[in-house]
């Protein structure tokens, strides 16, 4: 098996664009709200939940996350707590 170490950039990557702080939830919203919210050429990177409704000026929704499979926990939330 092939070993990739983990360079300073790749780290940085999980830093939030908005407040340089660890991003630890890992989620993806639709392709046109994250063009909308994060211009290029910072697409690559992270932001907190919290920190890219702030930018869109509204709450991030289910409705608003892919379906990625990393979106399951929050979408099985949602469903628990309708
Ligand atoms: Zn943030």
């Amino acid at each position: 098996m092939k070993k990739t170490s983990l360079s300073a950039n790749a780290f940085r990557s999980w830093l939030c664009l908005d407040c340089n702080k660890l991003v630890g939830e890992l989620y993806m919203v639709h392709n046109g709200l994250w063009e909308q919210a994060v211009p290029p050429p910072h697409q690559k990177r992270m932001l907190h939940l919290a920190c890219l409704s702030a930018r869109i000026g509204r709450p991030i929704t289910v409705e608003d996350l892919s379906d990625a499979k990393c979106n399951d926990g929050y979408r099985w939330f949602a469903g628990a707590a309708r």
